[in-house]
């Protein structure tokens, strides 16, 4: 599977729809969410019936949307997919599928750019983590992007010859201090390799796996630049499949994820309480999306809340059923975070979904950073 690059990103925000809108459709496929493709399929009819609804018959979006079906149902393996953002637009003959090894949040956007914001998001929530592993004689260096492993490498060293005939029970013996310096040689070349690794394929966090007498030494002689991304200590034995270690790598993964998520929710606390280009709860969010102003969006896992929206102009509200925008009449919709998280995507706001952060629910479950 391909990795998708920042420059991807970029060479695709950089598209325009000059003779139709594009479609936009990020599609969560995990087959541990939905088993049965017929249940997915079922899904993605409802997902694709409310954009056609929206497509407002505009041929060159009907197109697209049947050929997202067609897709669906003859074009996919699921067996490493687990997201899938496709980009089409027939009149300009775009077409173009981004299997995902990370799920996403569904929903077809239609504008006249392609909503590329989950796949910043994507590529922002999974940067890609190293995971050195280590004992007195081995050391293994892996990579790992969005799940996949990307670069792997390792180096062996025996033990000096008396040791190793003794056996890994010996070790000390007779010559404590032989064995130390052969330890301490190993390390380094372990070190070494982590850096050559990275000057390959950077990653931005290291997590380390090595018995707890070594990991001090190990992290203590690794350089500079490697040891600000130290992100932790996994326990996974040195001869660890790779599946094990990406396993633990997910869970670290996971953690400077929540990390992150707080810093975010913090500098959003903060802003709010500063009175300066930060609001929270639903009714300011939904205002400031409205005019634009939004930056990030921070939003709790799960929240739903009911709202409104114009039938004149589509403008969101917390509160109906004027709308402050046009004086025209508002409907009510079931889930109005919905709405907003799509606006923000249409807006190309930059999206934090966050999980289990009691101070984001404090604040309301939503909250968003502003331009100004
Ligand atoms: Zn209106």
């Amino acid at each position: 599977m391909a990795v998708i690059t920042q420059a991807a990103i970029r060479e695709l925000a950089a598209i325009k729809g000059d003779r139709a809108p594009i479609t936009s459709c990020y599609l969560d496929v995990d087959g541990r969410r939905v088993a049965r493709h017929q249940d997915l399929e079922r899904e993605v009819d409802i997902l694709l019936k409310s954009a056609r609804a929206r497509a407002d018959g505009e041929a060159s979006v009907e197109t697209d949307l049947n050929r997202i079906r067609q897709f669906v149902s003859t074009g996919l393996d699921r067996s490493r997919t687990r997201g899938l953002a496709i980009f089409a637009c027939s009149a300009d003959r775009l077409w173009q599928v981004i299997e995902l090894p990370v799920p996403v949040h569904a929903r077809v956007v239609i504008n006249h750019v392609p909503a590329v914001g989950q796949l910043e998001s994507v590529l922002r929530e999974h940067e890609p983590i190293g995971v050195l592993l280590a004992d007195r004689q081995h050391a293994r260096m892996f990579v790992f992007e969005l799940g996949e492993l990307v670069e792997r490498s390792e180096t062996f060293e025996a033990l000096p010859r008396a040791t190793g005939a003794r056996g890994e029970k010996d070790r000390g013996g007779d010559h404590p201090h032989a064995l130390e310096e052969h330890t301490h040689h190993h390390l380094r070349n372990a070190t070494q390799l982590a850096f050559d690794v990275w000057s390959q394929h950077p990653f931005q966090h290291l997590a380390i796996a090595a018995p707890e007498h070594l990991a001090g030494h190990l992290e203590a002689s690794l350089h500079p630049y490697l040891r600000k991304r130290l992100c932790g200590r996994i326990s996974v034995p040195v001869t660890a499949n790779h599946s094990e270690v990406l396993a633990a790598a997910l869970q670290v993964e996971g953690q400077v994820e929540r990390e992150r998520e707080a810093q975010v929710v913090e500098r959003v606390r903060t802003a709010v309480s500063a009175g300066r280009r930060g609001v929270a709860g639903l009714g300011p969010v939904v205002d400031a999306l409205g005019d634009h102003r939004v930056d990030t969006l921070v939003v709790s896992k799960g929240f739903a809340a009911p709202g409104w929206r114009c039938r004149n102009c589509d403008k969101l509200a917390a509160m109906g059923r004027r709308c402050k925008g046009c004086g025209g009449e508002m409907v009510e919709v079931d889930d109005l975070v919905e709405d907003v998280v799509e606006e923000a995507l249409t807006q190309s706001c930059q999206l934090e979904i966050c999980v289990g952060n009691a101070d984001l629910d404090v604040m309301g479950r939503i909250g968003a950073l502003l331009r100004y």
